[in-house]
């Protein structure tokens, strides 16, 4: 298994998933010139910071944070991209795991008991092939050994006629985009996990849902912070 992975590793060296240079020794997926380059917002995880911020007064949370400041310039576009369009799903799981080893000490202390991504849209699903947000989950499941529950969250379908529904209902069929299919979530807390924060909303929809289900705490962590 060792000798076909250094055959492999000789034929194809590994490369950078952002720079595409080759991997040295101790590397992977990222070479250290592109980590070191992260623009990190380096918010701790808790009320106060910008994230936390945005969903303040909307929903019950216990805390919110994004380990990237995204904008259309940055490093953090560029990996979005090579995530999502050219199905780097890989490079998702690996900043899981990177985001929760950096910050393991204040991730152990809020005690999560399950990880839940924000489902795309299947329609979405099906033409991307996979969901980037669950990537980045699993990767932070990882390192917490807790449990990722890709199937905690459901998007509502709207195939319902939305035109016999007073103006009342309506509004509250667009905020319920999500259900939560478990039965319970009592004495759990729960982290929900999204790729991009920019208004909140999602998240804010996805947390309602869970909500109904009792659960000890929500936190919310995404991969990126739109900010502007
Ligand atoms: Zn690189």
């Amino acid at each position: 298994m060792l000798l076909a992975q250094s055959l492999k590793d000789l034929f194809y060296p590994p490369l950078c998933l952002s720079c595409k240079q080759w991997l040295i020794k101790g590397e992977s997926s990222l070479c250290f010139a592109c980590l070191s380059q992260l623009p990190e917002t380096r918010y701790t995880i808790d009320t106060k910071n910008p994230v936390a911020q945005i969903l303040w007064g909307r929903i019950p949370l216990k805390y919110a944070c994004s380990f990237l400041i995204f904008n259309q310039l940055n490093r953090t576009h560029d990996i979005l991209h090579n995530i999502k369009y050219k199905g780097n799903k890989e490079l998702a799981k690996y900043l899981g795991k990177h985001y929760a080893t950096t910050y393991l000490k204040q991730l152990e202390l809020l005690k999560i008991d399950e990880i839940i991504p924000i489902p795309l849209h299947p329609r979405k699903k099906r033409i991307r092939g996979f969901n980037q947000a669950e990537y980045f989950a699993q990767g932070m499941a990882e390192i917490l050994q807790c449990i990722c529950n890709t199937g905690g969250l459901k998007r509502r379908s709207f195939t319902t006629t939305q035109t016999k529904k007073s103006r009342a209902e309506r509004w509250e069929n667009v905020r319920e985009v999500f259900i939560c299919p478990t039965p319970e979530l009592a004495n759990k807390n729960i982290l929900l996990v999204d790729d991009v924060i920019t208004t909140g909303a999602t998240l804010e929809s996805a947390a309602l849902a869970l909500l109904k289900k009792k659960p000890k705490s929500i936190g919310v962590i995404t991969l990126a912070f739109a900010n502007d």
